[in-house]
Formats: structure tokens, sequence, C-alpha cells
């Protein structure tokens, strides 16, 4: 996953420094028809903020702002007196341009229309949780680990704020449908984790040796007769001339060379 870096070191959060044991993940959205997520890092990069993530997702990039064991500002406190700032790394979601909010409900959002946009950035989301999970030994399938603001506040350890669950049901996305794609992502990550440069080279000359054994269409017959009798193409001495492979530079000025000399 690419994923930029740019720690915001002139908030007090981040000044202040303090460390967690990552236990979890939640889920934020930032509340404001924003979608570039550098915004957000040039608006929070400064003293008295007050607030302060890991993250910022967008549609094309994820930034991380914060040392993910590092304590941040995204929680507040829940009715428990607990707070996930001190358990849970965050990110924030960036959201689309077009809408206003009216007593914590989106105003004027066109589902239609931001469907590619929540679909990318979803999968940002989906991506950066998976990896978050693997990277601190998580479950994302166990309760209160991979939470979003609301779920955490009635959790009994955030504050009072409705996010995500304000924007992702309209997509028809639930929290449950996150946990579940972002476990699915982690087993897809250990696949790729098998393999090596060594098994890829191997199946890639696995692939060229069965191509080079097709045998050429019958729509070709003509130009190959013709090119062969031209001597443009020479095969590889063993009667074989791999019309089913791919062609080097080499062999394609190699071609050209033989068809001026023919
Ligand atoms: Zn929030």
């Amino acid at each position: 996953m690419e994923l930029e870096t740019q720690f915001l070191t002139e908030n007090d959060c981040y000044q202040i420094g303090q460390t967690i044991r990552p236990q979890g993940v939640m889920v934020h959205s930032t509340g404001v028809a924003q979608p570039d997520p550098e915004v957000f890092v040039r608006r929070w990069n400064k003293p008295n903020v007050e607030k302060c993530v890991h993250a910022f997702v967008g549609r094309e990039r994820t930034i991380q702002t914060l040392p993910w064991t590092m304590r941040g500002w995204h929680a507040g406190t829940g009715t428990t007196g607990r707070s996930a700032n001190n358990t849970h790394i965050s990110f924030e979601c960036c959201e689309p341009a077009g809408h206003t909010y009216q007593g914590g409900e989106m105003v004027g959002y066109d589902v239609q229309a931001n469907r590619p946009y929540f679909n990318a950035l979803y999968q940002n989301a989906v991506r950066l949780t998976a990896m978050l999970c693997r990277q601190f030994g998580l479950n994302p399938l166990e309760p209160g680990v991979v939470i979003c603001h609301a779920e955490g506040y009635d959790l009994g350890v955030a504050s009072n704020h409705g996010d995500v669950l304000q924007w992702w049901p309209k997509h028809g996305v639930t929290m449950d449908q996150f946990r579940r794609d972002t476990a699915r992502a982690m087993e897809d990550n250990d696949e790729e984790d098998d393999m090596t440069q060594e098994r890829f080279n191997e199946l890639m000359d696995g692939y060229l040796a069965r191509r080079a054994l097709l045998g050429p269409s019958e729509w070709s017959a003509p130009a190959r007769a013709w090119a062969e009798e031209q001597g443009i193409v020479s095969g590889d001495g063993d009667g074989s001339f791999r019309y089913r492979s791919f062609t080097t530079r080499e062999e394609t000025v190699q071609m050209l060379y033989q068809l001026k000399n023919a």
C-alpha cells in the first residue's frame, strides 16, 4: 500500500508525544466537504488545534500524520470515563465536495455522483486498517477492535459523534461489512507475502515457455508463409517459430533488418 508520511510535528499532540500500545483502530470522517487530505495536514500542523489523528484517507492517497504508537487526540472521553485515545489508532476519512451539514446530518449529498469517490476511499480505508491490524496483531472481527467514532460512543469510550454512520450507510456500507472486508484484505495480503522475486521469475518463465509451444492461428498462414520465405523470421533452430511468443525490441529490429535485406 502506498502510504505517505507527513507528521503533524507542530500539533500539541505530537509535541507532547505520549505513547500507546495499539489495541484497535477507530474510523472517523471529517464532517466537512473537503476531499483533499493535504488541506487537513496544513490546518492541523500547528499549535492549539486540540485534535490529532494518525492518518487522513482520501480518494487517491493516504497520509500518515502521527507515528502509529503515539497517543492521538481523536475520541474525546466516553460515558464510562474512558477514552479510545489510549487504545486505538485513528484515521479520518475525507469527505467529497458538495454537501453541507445540519444537526449532524449530511445535506445535499449526491449518493450517485459520489459513488466512485466513496468506493475508492473505502478501499483505501480497508487497506490501511488491514495493514494496521496485521502490524499490531489485531483481529478486526473481535468486538471493539475496529470501530467507528459513533460505535465508540455507544461503547462508552468516545465523545458523542455520529461518524462514520452519518455517511457510509448512504452507500449501503455498514461497519460490520467494513470489519469483514478488512479481515478479507488481511487474508489477501497473506497470499501476497508468499510471493518472492524468485517464485515470480519461475512462474513467468513457465508462462513464456508454455506460450512458445502454442501453434499459430490459421488466419496468419499467408503472412507466415511469406515471412518464412523472405527469411524475416527464422525460428529457434528447432523448427519452432514461436509464433505466439512475445517479441523483444531486439527481435523486432532483426526482423526489420532482414526485411530490408530480403
Ligand atoms: Zn470522529
